[in-house]
């Protein structure tokens, strides 16, 4: 029996020595239509106060509130974007849309449903409130104020406050190219009509969708052949420009399982097996120049859910998110689930909500090759090594991918 020289890892240490060698990535100024989901690498201080003028909130008119109960006079119009010029004067009323400026003298504004309008004569309630229905100069934000900070995450509001400061590029982390590989000669296009013996290559596809949904450029490769030379020249090229390679396949310990020698030679394996169902024999490398190699197993669950243990948190380190996992809930086990004696077990299940709790329910043969366990399924329960097993009702920790 031909064995693997390398030791095999607990997976939360294995997981930690990857993040211990991934890099931070640098920092590249983005138009703000392409900073959804990047991650501020400055922080932004407003330069002006917001609003910038006191500005009407509601439709209606600007007055002194000195002037409540009295009938005044029309003096004019202040619309959004087209100012009254020229001062309030006592005894007189600017009629004031929503988002216009409230003018010189006026210290309220009373809605249009609360006056009685005569033409160019408006009757005002008997008690009105200074500083009633407008925003004040500075009330959303200071002058000088830290507004976000590096590290956070760039959503809708946040772009939204971005603009509203007047700038059009931010400072974001760089997000990692990828360069995505497949490897072996099995393998046949997606489309292609497999001979016998032949498989589809379904993992580029479900690898390049989670490369993505973590925010990486990804660079398709297509297919490595089980052969040394070819290979080695195939993954040099694609290295050429990337900070990030991602094989499939190609990593347990038959004849044609390529990868881990050849990373070897280019640079340093730092994680050559883990003890983790599915995904043992789940490599890491460091090469030159800062950049990393993740080999993935070929097997299609085995691949992804090493992906979410190890290349996502990585990923998200590189782009400069401050939380790198997915969120976990203790979810209660609605089966009596199996251990493995010496790994830890990822087993894809769909959640039910019962009163308080999450009942975790298993998406049913979690063979490594079958992707229906994963397809779907709302998290992975975590099930520590040992000969016990768990019993269903007992609670246990899940990586949530998706809340039903
Ligand atoms: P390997 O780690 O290269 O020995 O691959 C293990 C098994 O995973 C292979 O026998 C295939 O059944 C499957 N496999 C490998 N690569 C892929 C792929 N790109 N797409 C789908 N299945 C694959
Ligand atoms: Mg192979």
């Amino acid at each position: 029996m031909r064995v693997s020289t390398y030791p095999l890892i607990d997976a939360d240490a294995a997981a930690a020595l990857v993040l211990e060698h991934t890099p931070v990535l640098g920092m590249e100024r983005v138009a703000l239509a392409h900073c959804t989901g990047r991650v501020l690498a400055e922080d932004l201080v407003a330069q002006a106060p917001l609003p910038a003028f006191p500005s009407s909130a509601v439709d209606g008119y600007a007055v002194r509130a000195a002037d409540a109960g009295k009938q005044l006079r029309v003096a004019g119009e202040s619309a959004a974007g087209r100012p009254f010029h020229g001062r309030l004067t006592p005894g007189s009323a600017v009629r004031i849309l929503t988002g216009g400026v409230l003018p010189d003298g006026a210290d309220c504004v009373v809605m249009v449903e609360d006056v009685e309008e005569k033409g160019e004569l408006v009757m005002v309630p008997t008690s009105l409130q200074p500083r009633a229905n407008f925003h004040t100069p500075g009330a959303d934000l200071r002058a000088g104020e830290k507004v976000l900070a590096r590290g956070e995450e760039l959503g809708p509001a946040e772009l939204g406050l971005a603009a509203a400061l007047g700038l059009p590029r931010l400072g974001v982390f760089r997000r990692p190219r990828v360069a995505l590989m497949s490897t072996g000669d099995e393998l046949v296009e997606v489309g292609e009509k497999p001979e016998p013996g032949q498989i589809v290559d379904s993992n580029r596809w479900a690898l390049l969708a989670a490369l993505r949904e973590a925010g990486a450029d990804v660079k398709g490769i297509g297919i490595g052949p089980d052969e040394p030379d070819a290979l080695r020249r195939l993954v040099i090229d694609a290295l050429r420009d990337v900070d990030v390679l991602v094989t499939s396949g190609g990593v347990s310990v038959g004849t044609h399982d390529l990868i881990k020698p050849l990373l070897e030679s280019l640079g340093t394996v730092h994680v050559g097996r883990v003890k983790l169902k599915p995904g043992k024999p789940f490599t890491f490398a460091t090469l030159p120049d800062g950049k990393l190699a993740f080999g993935l197993p070929g097997f299609p669950v085995s691949s992804l859910v090493t992906f979410e243990v190890f290349v996502r948190p990585a990923l998200r380190k590189m782009q400069g998110h401050a939380r790198l996992q997915r969120p976990t809930l203790p979810v209660r086990l609605g089966y009596d689930a199996r251990a493995t004696a010496d790994r830890t077990e990822y087993q894809r299940v769909t959640l039910r909500r019962e009163g308080k709790d999450f009942v975790a329910v298993s998406t049913g043969s979690q063979s490594s090759s079958r992707l229906m366990s994963l397809a779907g399924a709302h998290a992975l329960v975590r099930i520590p090594p040992g000969d016990q097993g768990i019993n269903a009702g007992t609670i246990v920790e899940a990586i949530i991918l998706s809340l039903p």
